[in-house]
C-alpha cells in the first residue's frame, strides 16, 4: 500500500514543472521541499528597498506572440501561461573589452549582422556565412532530438556540430575581437570557447535571437508560485522544510522516502530534482558501479555574485543594456582559468535589471534606482582551501575586485551602493543544496551530452528519475522541460 503514487523531491523549476505534471497526470504526488519557499533557484530575497532576482538573469525560450517557444508552451500546458507576463529585452548583451571594443547586439540576425559589421568593418560576407551556419547546425541538431534518423539528417550537423566554438570561429574570422564579441555568451554553458562544442553554443545563441531573451513581471518567483498554485489546484500536496534523506528500495524497485525527522511515505516513483550525488547517496541500496561513474565525472562551475541595490538610476550608471559582459582580455582560456583564483576578476557578467522601465519587474527598485548583479564563474574547490577566519576578507576582497571589473561601464559605481549582497559558491551550494553550488551540474562538455549520460531515461533504479540540471544542462529552460519530459513518461509508463 503506498501513500502517493509519486513523491517529488525539491521544488526547484523542474520539481515543479514535473510535480505538476504527474498530478495533473492522475497520479496522487507529494512534493517535497528544504526550504520554505518554493523555485529553488527560481526566487528573490529582499534587503532594504529592493528585491533582487536570485539567479535569473535572462530568461531564454520564451519566444514573442505568435512564435512561443519551448518553456512557454510547458507553461500552457500547465495552465499558467496566462497568469504570467514576459517582457522581452531588445538586446542580447553589451560587449566591453576596454582597447578592442564596446559593442551592443540587438536580438536578430540581420540587425546583429549590422551591429558587428559596424563595429569590425569588412566581416559582413563572413557573419552571413557564421550565422548561416549557426541556425544550420541548431535546426539540425533539434531535428535530431526529435528522433530523426541520422540517415536524413544533413551532415553539416556531424562535421560542424562536435567541433568546438574556438575552432569554428578561428575558420571564418581572423580578429580576436569580434571573435570575443560573438562568443560572449559562453560563461552561460560554463566552458571556454576552446573546448566548448559549436553545436551547444549555435544552440543558446539561436535560442537567445529566435525566442529573445525575457524577464517575468514579478520576478521568477511569480512563474515559481504560479505553477505551484497549479499543482495545489490539481489536488498535490506540498511539504516545505522537509528535506529527503532516503530512498528505500526493493527488489521491485522504490517503495518509500524518509524524510528528515525520520518518518517515511510509500511510493512507488520518485522524481528527483537534489543533484545526482546526493540522489545517489539517498538510496539504501545504490546499483553497482555508480559510484565509480559519479567519480569520474567532472562537476561543473558555481558563481560568485555580488547583488547591489544603486541609489541611482541605470541611464545614470552607464548602463544602457540589461546583459553587459565587461572583459580585460581577449583570452576566454585566461577568464576561464581565473575561475579557479581568487586573483582580481579578469572579467565580469553585469546584469542590471531595470534598464528600461518595462523590463523591470515593478515594484522590485524604487524609482531613482536600479539593481545590479555582478557575476562570475567561480568553482567552489577554491572556498574549500580558505580558512574560515580568512572567509570574509577574502569574500569581500573578490567583490570588490568585481566592482574593479565594471568600471569600463561604470566608474562610479561604489558611490551609488544603497545594499550589497555577496554569493560564493558557499553560499549557493548551501542555499541550492547542489554538490560544489553547481550551476548547470557536471560540466558541460561534449562528454557529458545527454547522448552519453541520460539519466532522465537510465538511473539503473526502477521508479527513481532525475528532472533538472543534473539529469541534461542547466539553466531555467531546461530545467523547466526537463521536469514535464520526465513527468509525462512516468504517467505514460503507469498508463500501460
Ligand atoms: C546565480 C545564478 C545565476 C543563474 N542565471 C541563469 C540565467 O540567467 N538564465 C538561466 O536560464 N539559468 C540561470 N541559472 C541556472 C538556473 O537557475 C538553474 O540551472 C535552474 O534553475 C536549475 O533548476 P532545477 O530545478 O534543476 O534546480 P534548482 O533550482 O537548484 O532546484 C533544486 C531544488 O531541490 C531542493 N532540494 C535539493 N535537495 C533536496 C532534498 N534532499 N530534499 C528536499 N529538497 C531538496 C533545493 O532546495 C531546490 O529548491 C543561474 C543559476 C544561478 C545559481
Amino acid at each position: 500500500m503506498t501513500d502517493y503514487d509519486a513523491v517529488v523531491v525539491g521544488a526547484g523549476n523542474a520539481g515543479l514543472t514535473a510535480a505538476a505534471t504527474l498530478q495533473q497526470g492522475g497520479l496522487r504526488t507529494l512534493l517535497v521541499e528544504r526550504h520554505n519557499v518554493p523555485g529553488g533557484a527560481g526566487t528573490s530575497f529582499r534587503r532594504g528597498r529592493f528585491e533582487f532576482e536570485s539567479a535569473l538573469h535572462q530568461l531564454s525560450g520564451v519566444g514573442v506572440i505568435g512564435h512561443p517557444g519551448p518553456p512557454f508552451r510547458v507553461l500552457q500546458s500547465l495552465g499558467v501561461a496566462d497568469d504570467l507576463e514576459f517582457v522581452r529585452e531588445p538586446d542580447l548583451y553589451r560587449a566591453v573589452v576596454p582597447g578592442s571594443h564596446d559593442v551592443t547586439i540587438p536580438a536578430d540576425w540581420a540587425g546583429a549582422v549590422d551591429v558587428l559589421d559596424d563595429a569590425f568593418p569588412g566581416n559582413r560576407d563572413r557573419l552571413e556565412r557564421y550565422f548561416d551556419l549557426v541556425r544550420r547546425v541548431t535546426f539540425w541538431q533539434i531535428t535530431a532530438m526529435r528522433g530523426t534518423p541520422p540517415a536524413d539528417i544533413d551532415p553539416v550537423l556531424f562535421t560542424h556540430g562536435p567541433r568546438t566554438l574556438g575552432d569554428v570561429l578561428d575558420e571564418h574570422f581572423t580578429g580576436a575581437g569580434i571573435k570575443s564579441a560573438l562568443a560572449a555568451y559562453w560563461p552561460y554553458l560554463g566552458v571556454p570557447p576552446s573546448h566548448l562544442a559549436f553545436q551547444d553554443y549555435a544552440l543558446t545563441f539561436s535560442t537567445y535571437i529566435d525566442f529573445k531573451a525575457a524577464h517575468v513581471r514579478g520576478g521568477s518567483r511569480a512563474m515559481s508560485s504560479a505553477i505551484l498554485d497549479a499543482f495545489l489546484r490539481a489536488g498535490g500536496d506540498v511539504q516545505f522544510s522537509t528535506e529527503v534523506t532516503g530512498i528505500r528500495t526493493h527488489a521491485s524497485g522504490v517503495v518509500a522516502v524518509r524524510f528528515d525527522d525520520g518518518t517515511e511515505v510509500g511510493t512507488g516513483e520518485v522524481v528527483s530534482n537534489a543533484s545526482l550525488p546526493d540522489t545517489y547517496g539517498m538510496l539504501d541500496d545504490p546499483p553497482a558501479g555508480v559510484s565509480a561513474e559519479l567519480a569520474r565525472r567532472r562537476v561543473g562551475p558555481s558563481a560568485f555574485v555580488v547583488h547591489l541595490g544603486l541609489d541611482a538610476t541605470a541611464a545614470e550608471l552607464g548602463f544602457t543594456s540589461g546583459t553587459n559582459v565587461v572583459s580585460t582580455t581577449l583570452d576566454d582560456d585566461a577568464l576561464a582559468r581565473n575561475w579557479n583564483s581568487l586573483e582580481p576578476a579578469l572579467g565580469v557578467f553585469a546584469t542590471c535589471h531595470d534598464v528600461a522601465p518595462d523590463v523591470a519587474p515593478p515594484g522590485f527598485a524604487p524609482p531613482g534606482t536600479c539593481r545590479l548583479s555582478l557575476f562570475t564563474l567561480q568553482y567552489s574547490g577554491l572556498w574549500d582551501r580558505i580558512a574560515p577566519k580568512h572567509y570574509h576578507i577574502n569574500k569581500f576582497g573578490h567583490a570588490e575586485s568585481l566592482l574593479d571589473a565594471i568600471a569600463p561601464i561604470s566608474p562610479n559605481l561604489r558611490d551609488a551602493i544603497e545594499e550589497a549582497d555577496v554569493s560564493t559558491p558557499h553560499t549557493l551550494a548551501r542555499r541550492l543544496g547542489h554538490t560544489g553550488g553547481a550551476l548547470y551540474g557536471y560540466r558541460q562538455d561534449p562528454a557529458e551530452n545527454r547522448l552519453f549520460n541520460d539519466r532522465e531515461r537510465h538511473t539503473g533504479v526502477r521508479g527513481l528519475h532525475i528532472a533538472g540540471l543534473w539529469a541534461g544542462s542547466g539553466g531555467f529552460e531546461p530545467a523547466l522541460e526537463s521536469g514535464v519530459r520526465v513527468a509525462r513518461r512516468v504517467v505514460c509508463s503507469r498508463a500501460a
